[in-house]
């Protein structure tokens, strides 16, 4: 299986595994009009979680979102702490800070744009 699989993990470029490894689900999206795959555990998801909705489906409204760091508008998003939307794969590449890294929450950007920490203190 390769690109466009329905079984692609869209949360890191690379991420296969899924032929060797059956045991290892992909979820879809619940949002009605998107269809971003995720492995629980490269989304930091609970592992038994039957039904999952995306950051972008959750607090955005199914609405597309941009990356902080990239262009791309396809993929795995994530809420950061200042209200953006940042790709997992972005934030662990920037070394931007988790609040909680097994969930892969609380993504605060000001290591690598100092000026967000005024929206984060505000949101906050
Ligand atoms: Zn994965
Ligand atoms: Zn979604
Ligand atoms: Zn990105």
């Amino acid at each position: 299986m390769g690109k466009g699989s329905a079984n692609e993990c869209m949360v890191f470029p690379f991420c296969e595994g899924e032929e060797t490894q059956s045991d290892r689900k992909v979820l879809t999206c619940s949002g009605s009009s998107c269809d971003v795959r995720v492995h629980p555990e490269c989304y930091g998801l609970d592992e038994y979680a039957g039904k999952f909705s995306c950051d972008s489906c959750k607090y955005a409204s199914g609405e597309k979102v941009t990356c902080v760091m990239c262009p791309s508008l396809s993929g795995a998003f994530k809420k950061t702490v200042g209200g953006k939307y940042i790709h997992v794969v972005c934030a662990l590449w920037t070394k931007c800070e988790f609040g909680d890294i097994e969930l892969l929450s609380g993504i605060s950007i000001t290591n690598v744009f100092p000026a967000a920490s005024k929206e984060e203190k505000a949101q906050i």
